[in-house]
């Protein structure tokens, strides 16, 4: 098995511009990560597969792009203003901050978990009870930094969804069932942020809210269980032995589950969550009933009847997904003493680089035509600086999963080669026919 420790790919994000530790300068501002041109590139490629599996491989799934902020009796009515807690736990001794409820996991013999040594200095018993804590952040709205003006930054997209399903039902003329997918930014005061990206305290979700005729509901969950999982080996091209589900018990079910899967990746410091699957039923609809005095029920044509409709949800993180899929294209090349994404092509933020051998004999020249002839289909790099096997390999680091040559051949009879990163098999083809070979390697997976 592939052994990869987070600090490499902490390090090559670093190195070759995929993610930066927010305001560095400063020192860093804690859980909080900014996203180079490669990076960006790289969310944008995943994100967008994912809105396409939903919105435009499902007919009935449209999308939606509300408010980070919100009317704030929503996070009332949603449960998230009482109950969206955390047990945080301090040591007395070397002021370490913890959750009690990963401690007590980390630690399954210790049936008095006050006893749990402090995992940072050592000592046991200093650990003291824990205390609630909301992991909303709050803001307020307007000069007066008084409660009437008090308002949170979202830490889930869904309710955004759920304010605004008969809207959008209605536009769309949708029938049940329907889904709603949303990306965005969510926001979450975590008490211990770690693992680079897959924890942070600012992060973006992909959700999707199914609503389903009360009574399918275990059905739907069930289809989409097994379509969520396939999504990460087909469309983003993840090894399927390392995906896996781990189902929540009835102590671990969030205030408005009634049943809830985790699709889980085996990353380097081992097998966590990146999506969760959750039948929330009809509590989130009931409660925006009852808080805003405003009917919340569908009208079923069909059946001819109101109801509150089932929902079944799927809520991925992007970032974690991202990690997920660096994590599986992180590979150390011993016998060439290369590091490789192996990132699919359809991911990757550059498709190929355009090389001229040397500096001279009209090669950069062909080489930027080439450049200009392949730019309106798809991200290149022209690149000249040092030797061709070292821009190989500072392109391989990247992803990019196509190195074009041109050499003095190229001027005889207009063919390059044509490398590719994993294999570094090179192939010569003709320049008539580049863009086409090119596009044809990239779109597998479209
Ligand atoms: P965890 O148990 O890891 O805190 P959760 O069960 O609270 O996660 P959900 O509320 O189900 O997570 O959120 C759905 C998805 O949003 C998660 O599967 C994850 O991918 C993403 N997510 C949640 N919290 C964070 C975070 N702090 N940083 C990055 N992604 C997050």
């Amino acid at each position: 098995m592939k052994e990869t420790s987070l600090d490499k790919i902490v390090s090559l994000c670093k190195r070759r511009g995929f993610i930066f530790q927010s305001s560095e300068i400063y020192g860093g501002f804690g859980a909080v990560y900014d996203y180079g041109p490669l990076g960006t590139a790289l969310k944008d490629a995943i994100s967008q597969r994912w809105m396409k599996s939903m919105t435009q491989l499902h007919e009935n799934i449209v999308g939606l792009d509300s408010g980070i902020l919100m009317h704030p009796k929503i996070w009332e009515a949603s449960g998230h203003v009482g109950a969206f807690n955390d047990p945080l736990v301090d040591c007395k001794h070397c002021k370490a901050r913890y959750r009690a409820d990963e401690l007590v996991e980390e630690n399954p013999e210790d049936a008095v978990w006050k006893n749990i040594q402090c995992p940072s200095c050592g000592n046991a018993g200093e650990l003291t009870d824990p205390r609630q804590f909301n992991l909303m952040f709050k803001t307020h709205v307007g000069p007066v930094e008084d409660d009437a003006a008090a308002a949170y930054l979202r830490p889930e997209t869904a309710q955004g969804i759920y304010v605004n399903y008969l809207l959008v039902q209605g536009a769309m003329r949708l029938k049940i069932p329907f889904g709603i997918a949303q990306i965005g930014k969510a926001f979450r005061n975590e008490i211990v942020a770690r693992n680079f990206i897959f924890r942070t305290r600012e992060f973006e979700q992909m959700e999707m809210q199914y609503f389903v005729k009360p009574g399918n509901d275990e059905d739907s969950l069930n289809s989409w269980k097994e379509e969520r999982l396939n999504f990460y080996s087909d469309m983003l091209g993840i090894d399927s032995s390392k995906l896996r589900y781990h189902g929540h018990g009835e102590g671990e079910l969030a205030h408005y589950a009634k049943e809830a899967w985790d699709i889980e990746y085996e990353f380097p410091f081992g097998w966590s969550e990146i999506e969760g699957i959750h039948n929330r039923t009809d509590f989130d609809l009931k409660q925006h009933q009852e808080y805003s005095g405003k009917n919340m029920q569908i009208f079923d044509q069909e059946a001819n009847e109101k109801y509150f409709p089932y929902i079944i949800e799927t809520s991925a993180g992007l970032n974690r997904m991202l990690l997920a899929v660096l994590s599986d294209a992180y590979w150390e090349d011993s016998e060439n003493n290369r590091v490789v994404l192996k990132l699919h092509p359809s991911l990757a933020p550059v498709k190929a680089v355009v090389c001229p051998l040397v500096k001279k004999d009209g090669l950069p020249d062909i080489a930027r035509k080439i450049v200009d002839e392949l730019k309106p289909h798809f991200k290149v790099l022209y690149d000249q600086q040092g030797s061709i096997g070292k821009r190989y390999y500072r392109q391989d680091e990247m992803g990019t999963p196509f190195g074009i040559t041109v050499d003095h051949q190229t001027a005889e009879d207009n063919t390059v080669t044509v490398r590719e990163r994993d294999t570094q098999k090179q192939d010569r083809i003709g320049l008539d026919g580049l863009t086409e070979a090119l596009q044809a390697k990239i779109s597998t997976y479209s």
